[in-house]
């Protein structure tokens, strides 16, 4: 009926409104709270499965708007891709990252971070360049930056993103394939790419210890990796079933919110110091 569609419409523009009014807020303010320091990093752990150290974490950024509240990253870095921001967003990042890693390693707490690149990162031969800079600028070496791309970034152009990674790890860093198996490289690709690292998407490893499908792919993804000379971490480790059946499987790494959340740099120091105690 004609009165039950016309308010049907309604809200739905209204909601289009807000999502609109939303992304204009959210890109106008990124840029100033990138300048003025607003946003900030949070490192979650990844455990070596056959030392059972932390010595690898992973940074991921965090915003706390000051009318919206908190925003997902997902969120703001699609926004940012689209609207040009994404480099002055990514040297942000590799900035606050570099300076904590420094910090850390004058405190004898040496750590290797990951930081998450997006498919635009990808594109700018300037990248290995920039990261050099700021690598230099903190006085760390290469070996304690390893770079995160999905799958999908990586396939949107392999052939330039190949250029890029082979000089980024001429440099020394190591590059990790994020989200694998939920984009669409296929083998003879992966097997010319300058990787190290295949990281399988957390789809594949939240429901580990009841999907039977998942248990197949995970399988199959970590004697893949293994084969081409990688190490294989499994991100989305919640319970510790899915761990022994990783630990089973020979796979390499783990991290999940069964060992740690993403944390402040402060509480990552704590919960490193209780972990590494037991
Ligand atoms: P990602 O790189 O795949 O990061 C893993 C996401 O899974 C993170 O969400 C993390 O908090 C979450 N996670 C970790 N362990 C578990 C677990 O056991 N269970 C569940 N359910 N989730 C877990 P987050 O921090 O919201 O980040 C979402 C995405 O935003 C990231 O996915 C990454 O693509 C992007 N992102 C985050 N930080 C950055 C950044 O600094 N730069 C760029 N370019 N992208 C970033
Ligand atoms: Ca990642
Ligand atoms: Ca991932
Ligand atoms: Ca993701």
């Amino acid at each position: 009926d004609a009165k039950h569609s016309g308010s049907h419409l309604k809200s739905y523009s209204t909601g289009m409104d807000e999502q609109h009014l939303r992304r204009l807020a959210i890109l106008q303010d990124l840029r100033t709270a990138l300048l003025n320091d607003r946003l900030y990093m949070v490192y979650q752990p990844k455990i070596d499965l056959r030392s059972g150290k932390a010595t690898h974490l992973e940074a991921l950024v965090r915003w706390e708007h000051d009318t919206l509240g908190f925003i997902p990253p997902d969120e703001f870095i699609t926004l940012a891709e689209h609207s040009g921001n994404i480099a002055m967003l990514t040297d942000w990042v590799l900035h606050q990252v570099a300076a904590q890693i420094a910090r850390w390693n004058e405190q004898h707490h040496v750590f290797c971070v990951s930081v998450n690149l997006s498919a635009q990162d990808l594109t700018d031969h300037q990248l290995p360049a920039r990261i050099a800079a700021i690598l230099a600028e903190h006085a760390l070496s290469s070996r304690q930056l390893v770079l995160e791309i999905t799958e999908s970034a990586l396939m949107e152009d392999p052939v330039e993103a190949r250029r890029i990674l082979e000089e980024l790890r001429r440099q020394g860093l190591h590059i990790s394939i994020d989200d694998f198996g939920t984009g669409y490289s296929s083998l003879s690709q992966l097997r010319h790419m300058p990787i190290d690292e295949l990281k399988i998407d957390k789809s594949f490893i939240l429901k580990l210890d009841s999907q039977f499908e998942d248990v197949m792919i995970v399988r199959s993804i970590i004697d893949l990796g293994h084969n081409l000379g990688l190490s294989v971490t499994a991100e989305g480790v919640e319970n510790l079933q899915s761990l022994a059946m990783l630990e089973a499987m020979n796979c390499d790494v783990a991290q999940g919110f069964l060992f740690a959340r993403p944390l402040k740099a402060q509480e990552l120091l704590f919960w490193f110091q209780a972990f590494s105690s037991k």
